[in-house]
């Protein structure tokens, strides 16, 4: 955090309830007046030490999601003149989008490498071809992709994707969230320690859409399911090999620590349908289904997906026996 971000958040934190996410902390929002649940919080604030301070509200029906203004620092109790001055004259600070809706209309290059592809083979038992490329929104080739795209994404992006060359020698699978905004990188070097990572493909500052397979659009149909997953491994396995091909979005948080705030997403905008939660094997059952009993009103009927035989789903190398259990909201 910067001098001012450290203002802010202790400013904040002296004051009420806070909830970290990341970069991002949240509040009960003041301008929205938030819900009466003493820890639940909707107004989360951007303190990632560069001063690009931003927030959004997640209540529905809210709208604030800008970067903080004075007027807004006022608004929250932040009286610093310093953090004043900071908003006042902060000109490098970026756009907000809440949704960014495929601003950059991004491509995928059809280029695979073959080792790439007999990597992402292997944990899927899926052959890649031009379908997959486009269901899986998957990079097989970094340099096909960055020249594809090369009018479409900054320069200095386009040198941070090529730069990946260099820390993933062995080579690397990307795959595209929802909006092609946000590329999530695995290395395929097995050995390797660094195995995860995520790199945004737009100069403005976005709340990125995760990473969604979508299977058969209607969401309003009988049978419809949302699964969610951690990894987009898990995410591709489910949503070919145990879904039973009924009519789902099959959701990747990248990460267990998101997974809370990506439920919140779906649960609000995807009312009374059948929800899914692929647990990994170092999971806290526990902790999610408090969690899903705040939200039950949202909720049709929810299961717990896990496999039995090893951590995941997302290795169809490993053995697999996926077993389903209903979830009791209390
Ligand atoms: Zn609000």
């Amino acid at each position: 955090m910067t001098a001012e971000e450290n203002i802010i958040y202790n400013t904040l934190y002296s004051k009420e309830y806070m909830k970290k996410s990341g970069c991002w902390y949240g509040i009960k929002c003041p301008f929205c007046g938030d819900t009466k649940t003493p820890k639940s919080v909707h107004l989360f604030i951007r303190l990632g030490g560069d001063n690009n301070v931003a927030m959004t509200c997640y209540k529905l029906g809210c709208d604030v999601s800008r970067r903080m203004s004075v007027a807004d620092a006022l608004k929250l109790g932040v009286t610093d003149s310093s953090v004043l001055k900071m908003l006042a004259d902060n000109k490098n600070i970026k756009n907000i989008n809440r949704t960014s809706s495929r601003i950059n209309n991004i491509l995928l290059s059809e280029v695979f490498k073959p080792e790439i592809a007999s990597y992402f083979k292997s944990r899927t038992l899926i052959d890649v071809d031009k379908a997959a490329i486009e269901k899986y929104s998957m990079v097989g080739c970094i340099d096909s992709f960055v020249d594809l795209n090369k009018t479409t994404i900054h320069k200095d992006i386009q040198k941070k994707l090529l730069y990946l060359k260099n820390k993933y020698p062995k080579g690397f699978i990307g795959f595209l969230n929802r909006d092609r905004t946000l590329m999530y990188i695995r290395n395929i070097d097995e050995e390797s320690k660094d195995k995860h990572d995520k790199m945004s493909l737009s100069e403005d500052f976005i709340i990125h859409s995760p990473y969604e397979i979508r299977h058969n659009v209607d969401y309003k149909q009988k049978d419809f399911i949302i699964f969610h997953n951690e990894g987009c491994f898990d995410a591709i396995n489910i949503s070919k090999h145990i879904s039973g091909g009924v009519p789902h979005y099959s959701i990747a948080s990248l990460g267990f620590s998101h997974m809370f705030g990506v439920m919140r997403y779906y649960s609000a905008h995807y009312r009374d349908v059948t929800t899914v939660i692929n647990r990994d094997g170092d999971i806290n059952p526990t902790i999610v289904e408090k969690y899903l009993s705040r939200y039950k009103y949202r909720y049709q009927d929810v299961y717990w997906v896990y496999n039995t035989e090893s951590k995941d789903i997302g290795d169809m190398r490993l053995p697999i026996n996926p077993v389903k259990e209903k979830i009791t909201l209390l």
